[in-house]
C-alpha cells in the first residue's frame, strides 16, 4: 500500500538536490513546487559563535527581555520565509505533520535540535522538544528558535500564532506554540517573500572561476567535517547553514530596535575573536588573507578577489549574496575576519554594489592609530 500522505507531499516538496561544487554558492533545488518551476534557496555558512555571542552582547546592553523579543521577532520572521522560500503557499492541512515532520528533519540535519520531536495536542497546539541545540547551547536564548516555531505554524496554519520558549539548553528545550497565546506580532508576508528575480540573481551563470575553492572541496580535504547530529565544523568552531535574506532580516530588527550602530561594532569584534581561532599562524599577511577569502569562498560568500592599493585593500566579492535585505550583517563580519587576518585593524571607506553585474565592492583602510 502507497502511504497516500507521503506520495502527495513528496509530488509537492520534491527531493531537494544540493549543489556544493560550485566556488561561492551554495544553493539547494527543489526540482518541483506545485506543479510550478523549480525554486532554488541559496544559503552561506556562518560561524555559530558569532550569533551566539552577538546574542550575548544584545543581553547584556538591552536585557534579557529585550533581547528575547528582538530574537523572537527575527525568528518568526525567518520561520515565515522558510517557507515562503519552500512552497509559497499554505499547503492543504493533512499535509501539516508531515511537513513538519520534513521541516525538522532538515533543521535536525544542520544542528538545529530545539525539535527532535514534536507533539500534536489538540487545538493546534503543538509542543516542540530537543536539546543540544546550535546557538541557544551557548547563548541560552532560544527565542529565535521559539520565534521560528511561531512563523511556520502561522504559514501552515495561514493565520498568526505565537510561542513561548522555555529553553535550558544545552539540556533540554521546549517551545509550545498555541493559538490561544494572544498575538503579538503579525508577520508581514509581501515583506518577507524573495524578491522576483531571486534564482537568476543567485545562481551561478558561466563557468569562470574553477581555480577558487568550492564546498565540496573543503569536504574532500577534510577542512570540514560532520558530526553525527548534522553539526558542521570549520576546524575546531561549528558552522550552520542559514539562507541568504536571514542576515538581512538580523540586520533590520537591530535597526528597528535602535541598534544599527551596536550590531556593527559587535560584530565586528566578535568577528575578529573568532576568526583568530581559525587563522593559519603565518607571518605572510597576504597569505592570511588569501586563506581567509578562499575559506569565504567555499562557504558560499560568493567569489573573492582582492587587489592592495598602497595600504588598501580593494574587495570585490562577484555573485555575492543577493537577497531583498542589506548585506551590512557579513560586511562588519567580514570587517573582523580581516582585522585578524592581517593582524591589524581595518575601516570600511567606500562599498559599491552593482546588483546588474552581481558584485560587491568594499575598500578597507587600515586605521592610523594601530599600526
Ligand atoms: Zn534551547
Amino acid at each position: 500500500m502507497i502511504n497516500i500522505k507521503r506520495y502527495i507531499f513528496e509530488k509537492l516538496f520534491h527531493p531537494q538536490v544540493a549543489i556544493i561544487n560550485r566556488p561561492g554558492f551554495i544553493l539547494s533545488k527543489t526540482s518541483r513546487r506545485y506543479g510550478h518551476h523549480a525554486s532554488i534557496k541559496r544559503q552561506i555558512f556562518y560561524f555559530e559563535d558569532i550569533v551566539s555571542k552577538l546574542q550575548i552582547e544584545t543581553i547584556n546592553i538591552i536585557g534579557q527581555k529585550e533581547a528575547s523579543r528582538l530574537w523572537y521577532l527575527i525568528g518568526k520572521d525567518v520561520g515565515y520565509r522558510y517557507l515562503l522560500m519552500g512552497s509559497g503557499k499554505k499547503p492543504p492541512y493533512f499535509l501539516l505533520d508531515q511537513i513538519l515532520q520534513y521541516i525538522v528533519t532538515n533543521l535536525n540535519g544542520a544542528g538545529l535540535t530545539f525539535a527532535k520531536e514534536i507533539i500534536f495536542e489538540k487545538n493546534d497546539v503543538f509542543i516542540f522538544k530537543g536539546n543540544n541545540n546550535l546557538v541557544c547551547r551557548q547563548s541560552s536564548l532560544g527565542d529565535n528558535f521559539a520565534g521560528f516555531a511561531a512563523g511556520i505554524i502561522s504559514f501552515l496554519l495561514g493565520k498568526n500564532v505565537e510561542a513561548k520558549c522555555y529553553c535550558k539548553c544545552p539540556n533540554n528545550c521546549k517551545i509550545i506554540v498555541d493559538p490561544s497565546h494572544t498575538i503579538t506580532y503579525i508577520v508581514d508576508a509581501e515583506k518577507l517573500k524573495p524578491i522576483k528575480n531571486y534564482a537568476s540573481l543567485n545562481t551561478p551563470t558561466t563557468n569562470e572561476n574553477y581555480d577558487f575553492p568550492a564546498f565540496s572541496k573543503l569536504i574532500a580535504f577534510d577542512k570540514i567535517a560532520i558530526q553525527k547530529e548534522g553539526v558542521f565544523y570549520l576546524d575546531k568552531l561549528v558552522i550552520i547553514p542559514y539562507e541568504i535574506g536571514i542576515s538581512g532580516i538580523i540586520n533590520q530588527k537591530y535597526d528597528e530596535f535602535g541598534l544599527s550602530k551596536f550590531i556593527g561594532t559587535v560584530t565586528k569584534e566578535i568577528s575578529e575573536k573568532t576568526w583568530n581561532q581559525i587563522k593559519i599562524q603565518s607571518n605572510d599577511k597576504k597569505q592570511n588573507l588569501k586563506f581567509l577569502f578562499n575559506t569565504l569562498t567555499a562557504l558560499g560568500w560568493g567569489i573573492f578577489r582582492h587587489k592592495f592599493e598602497d595600504d588598501i585593500i580593494e574587495l570585490t566579492i562577484k555573485s555575492y549574496p543577493i537577497s531583498r535585505f542589506s548585506f551590512n550583517f557579513e560586511i562588519y563580519q567580514l570587517n573582523g575576519f580581516i582585522n585578524s587576518a592581517l593582524d591589524n585593524k581595518y575601516e570600511i571607506i567606500k562599498i559599491d554594489t552593482n546588483e546588474s553585474n552581481k558584485s560587491i565592492k568594499i575598500r578597507f583602510k587600515p586605521l592610523k592609530d594601530s599600526s
